[in-house]
Order: C-alpha cells, then sequence, then structure tokens
C-alpha cells in the first residue's frame, strides 16, 4: 500500500505520484459504487501489481473540491491580477476571495504586469484586507522568487481575467524554464487539447498547480453562490467587528450601531471590499430558494 496525490485522470485511469514514482492506476470497483470517484488533486491509498498496474483502494478525507475544473485539496487560489491591459475589476477579486474562504483555501493575489503600471492601489486594499499580495512581473521575473517561496508544499490554482499573465507566470514557475516559451508551453499541454481536463504541474517536491487547458480559468460564474448570511465571515477583515454591532442580526448594511460600517468609515475596512460586500450580499438575497438549491446540486 502506498500515499499518493492524483495528478492527472483520463478515461478512468488516475495518474498517481508516489514517493517511488508515477502508477498508473484504475479505481477499484466498491469506489465508483459508493460515488466517491476519485479526482485530480484526491489523496489516495493505492496498490501495484507485479505486472506495474495501479490500484485506487480508498481516496482520503477531502479538504474542498471544485466542479469546474473538477479538482480536490487546493490550498491556495492564486488570483492574477493587474492594472493596465486589462485592468482587473477588484469585484472579480474579492468575488474569488469569497469562493477561497468558503472553500478554506487560503487567497494569494498575484499583482502582475508591474513593469508597466505597479498598481499600488490593488496592493494597498488587499494587504490591508490580510491576504498575500505579491506584486510580478512575468516580463522582468520581479516577484516570481517570491510567489515560488509562497506556494511551497502547496497546491494551488491559478485564476484571474484573460490576458492578465497566468500562463506567462505558470511558465516562469516551471523547473527549467529557461526553455524557449513553446516548449514550456507544449510541457503544460496548452493550446493542444479541446477537452476539459484537469492535471497537476509538479513546481518542485511537494508544490504542484493545477493547470486547466481548456479552461480560461476557474469558472467563477458557475459556482454556487455563498448565502448571504454566511458571507460576513468569508470577509477576513470584517472578523474583529463581527459580535460588536448593535443587532446580534447585524447584516452589515444600514442598520444603526454597525460595528463593521464603523470600520469602514473609520478607515480600517477598504470601502472597495466593503462595497463588494454589499453587492454581493443583494445578489444572494435576490436569489430563490428553488435557485439556490440548483446552484448547490
Ligand atoms: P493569461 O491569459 O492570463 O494566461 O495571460 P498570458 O500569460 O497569455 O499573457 C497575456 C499577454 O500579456 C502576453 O502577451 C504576455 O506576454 C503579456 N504579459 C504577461 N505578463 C506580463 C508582464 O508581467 N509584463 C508585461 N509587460 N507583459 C506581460
Ligand atoms: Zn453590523
Amino acid at each position: 500500500m502506498r500515499e499518493g496525490i492524483i495528478v492527472k485522470a483520463l478515461s478512468g485511469f488516475y495518474t498517481v505520484q508516489t514517493e517511488e514514482g508515477l502508477i498508473v492506476c484504475r479505481a477499484r470497483g466498491k469506489l465508483r459504487l459508493d460515488g466517491t470517484s476519485p479526482l485530480v488533486g484526491d489523496r489516495v491509498v493505492c496498490a501495484q501489481d507485479h505486472d506495474g498496474s495501479g490500484r485506487i483502494d480508498r481516496v482520503l478525507e477531502r479538504k474542498n473540491w471544485f466542479v469546474r475544473p473538477a479538482v480536490a485539496n487546493i490550498d491556495a487560489l492564486v488570483f492574477v491580477a493587474a492594472n493596465t491591459n486589462p485592468i482587473t475589476d477588484p469585484f472579480l477579486i474579492d468575488r474569488v476571495s469569497v469562493i477561497a474562504a468558503d472553500a478554506g483555501c487560503e487567497l494569494i493575489l498575484c499583482v502582475n504586469k508591474t513593469d508597466l503600471d505597479s498598481a499600488e492601489n490593488l496592493c494597498r486594499i488587499y494587504r490591508k484586507a490580510g491576504f498575500s499580495v505579491i506584486p510580478t512581473s512575468a516580463e522582468t521575473g520581479e516577484g516570481i522568487d517570491d510567489l515560488r517561496q509562497l506556494l511551497r508544499g502547496k497546491v494551488c490554482a491559478f485564476t484571474g481575467n484573460s490576458g492578465v499573465g497566468k500562463s506567462s507566470i505558470l511558465n516562469r514557475l516551471v523547473p527549467g524554464a529557461a526553455l524557449p516559451t513553446a516548449q514550456v508551453s507544449e510541457k503544460l499541454g496548452r493550446g493542444k487539447h479541446t477537452t476539459r481536463h484537469v492535471e497537476l504541474f509538479q513546481l518542485d517536491e511537494n508544490s504542484y498547480a493545477a493547470d486547466t487547458p481548456g479552461f480560461a480559468s476557474f469558472e467563477i460564474e458557475l459556482m454556487k453562490p455563498i448565502p448571504k448570511e454566511q458571507l460576513q465571515f468569508d470577509f477576513p477583515e470584517f472578523a474583529p467587528d463581527i459580535g460588536s454591532c448593535l443587532f446580534q442580526d447585524c447584516s452589515h448594511r444600514k442598520e444603526p450601531g454597525c460595528a463593521v460600517r464603523g470600520s469602514v468609515e473609520a478607515g480600517r475596512i477598504s470601502e472597495s471590499r466593503y462595497r463588494s460586500y454589499l453587492r454581493l450580499y443583494d445578489q444572494s438575497a435576490q436569489l430563490k430558494d428553488w435557485e439556490r438549491k440548483e446552484k448547490n446540486t
């Protein structure tokens, strides 16, 4: 019996990275019967026969999992943003930060294209909210080592609007990145696949990045909305104020004596983050019960 992590899944075959190397496995029949079909990112117990064929016996408990792409146990979502060509709307970052918080992943903000625009405003907002913010330039290499350091020992996935530099940063992170870009792209499998599958790409001995050829990134639109009462807990900078509002069930919108709003007025919480909270709250409140159920299934 060995433990490992599924790095690739294709037509019922799972490639498992173990300490002794890669083993291609099928899932034991019982796994499929009880509905736990393995996902890329799953930690599994597997065995290898004399003929080299492998079998997954057990899927260990998941920390989290996503539907599109179908991937489990993401430790960190890396949101790549830029303040020029294209300009990232902070609301998009806030939506992803809420999804990350809800799934128990760390959010890392990578502010890219700093050779063109230092994006100080974005850095300020998200540092203040308590996130790790790494200014990077895939062009000059600035910040790439800091990012690599921060990803050590983690399984991460990249997201962010198209054109911000996700592929360029991934290419920089890949070991031996002195390869010409085209070759690295081939290695990453970009541009060749039309099917929507996900693979874990090894960054170093125990760090992985989920690479999703065929996806722009995580499909945020399709992710389940967060119930409005839950949202406040997914804004980590609200935490010191929760419980200090005049009303116990304060929604932090218009109620008198709201401690969260007090912190916004005092400048401890960024207005832009607070505006996103209000917008997400309204979006969630507008969902009918049946829509909520549908999206959650
Ligand atoms: P993706 O859609 O997020 O994967 O973005 P790409 O990695 O394909 O990058 C989009 C464009 O931006 C490409 O032309 C890159 O060369 C360029 N680019 C990416 N990162 C940087 C950067 O840090 N600085 C500059 N000046 N250009 C960049
Ligand atoms: Zn309040």
